[in-house]
């Protein structure tokens, strides 16, 4: 089954439509999203809705969490945390009720995959997983093939051959039968990895690409300016980093 992995949307939902018109024109058959719907953009309730519409399963992070306060501003710096108080101020009763309901883990069957918006060793920690070193320990902390991961919006792919030997890469990649893999899906609503553009993992058994789609970031950014979001969140789109 081909299947599309999306995470980090941020409330960008010039971003998130384009992103799903390009899943839709692949033929991806379901959308697993890994948390963060809302936090730093200017359409939390738009973009909820429409995860929740479109995804066969969707998971909470930490911005979701912080929205509806169930985990504390302490870890967010201060532009985050002032979008978050926004994201407060306008989410409403449905939506916060919703994104209450929200996992922060799933194992599926399926396709034998294990989905977590942080780490698998301490999900609810919001640790960052960016080494070696820190997916050598992740791998003991999850027994499917591969586990997809956000929160960092850096995509990336590790491979962790039988031998224990790791390999990484940013590029699609082929999957191999007995290997198994940490793969970070990117960030639609805000990458961090100097390319501009929405990210998302297109896969399947045998293969996965990292997709990456142009959308309208003049039409996000106007919005956050109108709502008064700080000013370094609305260049952030314009710097990938
Ligand atoms: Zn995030």
């Amino acid at each position: 089954m081909r299947y599309a992995v999306v995470s980090d949307v941020h409330a960008n939902l010039e971003a998130l439509e384009a992103v799903l018109a390009d899943i839709e024109s692949r033929d991806l058959e379901e959308i697993l999203f890994l948390g963060d719907a809302v936090g730093y953009g200017p359409n939390p309730n738009e973009c909820v809705a429409l995860l929740k519409e479109r995804c066969k399963i969707m998971l909470a992070g930490n911005h979701d969490l912080a929205a509806i306060g169930s985990t504390g501003l302490e870890y967010f710096n201060e532009y985050a945390k002032a979008a978050i108080l926004w994201t407060q101020s306008v989410l409403t009763e449905k939506n916060r009720r919703f994104l209450g309901t929200l996992p922060v883990k799933k194992h599926r069957n399926k396709e034998n995959v294990l989905l977590v918006h942080s780490t698998p060793k301490e999900p609810e920690e919001w640790h960052y997983l960016s080494t070696l070193w820190d997916a050598e320990i992740n791998f003991h902390y999850f027994s499917e093939r591969i586990c997809f991961i956000g929160h960092s919006h850096m995509p990336f792919l590790i491979e962790r051959l039988p031998s224990g030997e790791m390999l990484t890469s940013t590029d699609k990649g082929s999957l191999g039968k007995s290997a198994r893999y940490i793969i970070n899906a990117g960030s639609v609503g805000q990458p961090r990895d100097r390319d501009l553009r929405a990210c998302y993992v297109a896969a399947d058994d045998d293969a996965v690409e990292f997709v990456r789609v142009d959308y309208r970031r003049e039409a996000t950014q106007r919005r956050m300016h109108e709502f008064g979001l700080p000013r370094p969140l609305i260049e952030k789109l314009s710097e990938g980093a």
